[in-house]
């Protein structure tokens, strides 16, 4: 894998300077120094040619017409896995992902918890000479 290289996220080269060549699957594995279970998993890359360099970046779909490669890469030791977390004394609760639609009504909960603190201050305040 030495002869790649990650295309950072925040360069989107032109069109014309890069070609898309080949969908890679990492075949990704790790073990647990404490349980030693063995997790498999997969990223998916899109392989362009940019400026005679191979890139590398996140894929999101298989593109039609390009071929799909596999790398079976090495297994990584890993500390502890998530099987075994429960097993430690001083484990904080896992924080809750929310998905997008949870995330934007506790937005609005939020902004109208505020409005309502703001309105009920304005309330609060006697009228000055200036507002009368
Ligand atoms: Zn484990």
């Amino acid at each position: 894998m030495t002869d790649y290289k990650i295309l950072p996220t925040n360069h989107e080269p032109r069109p014309d300077e890069i070609r898309l060549v080949e969908t890679l699957i990492h075949h990704r594995s790790q073990t647990c120094e404490l349980c030693s279970s063995t997790e498999f998993f997969s990223e998916i890359w899109d392989v362009y040619l940019f400026r005679h360099s191979r890139m590398l970046k996140r894929a999101s779909r298989l593109t039609p017409g390009v071929p799909v490669g596999v790398t079976k890469l090495p297994t990584k030791m890993i500390p502890i896995c998530f099987k075994c977390v429960r097993t430690l004394e001083d484990v904080i609760e896992p924080r809750k992902h929310h998905d997008e639609a949870e995330w934007r009504a506790t937005l609005g909960r939020k902004e109208a918890e505020l409005a309502a603190e703001r309105a009920a201050a304005k309330r609060r305040q006697p009228p000055t000479l200036d507002s009368l």
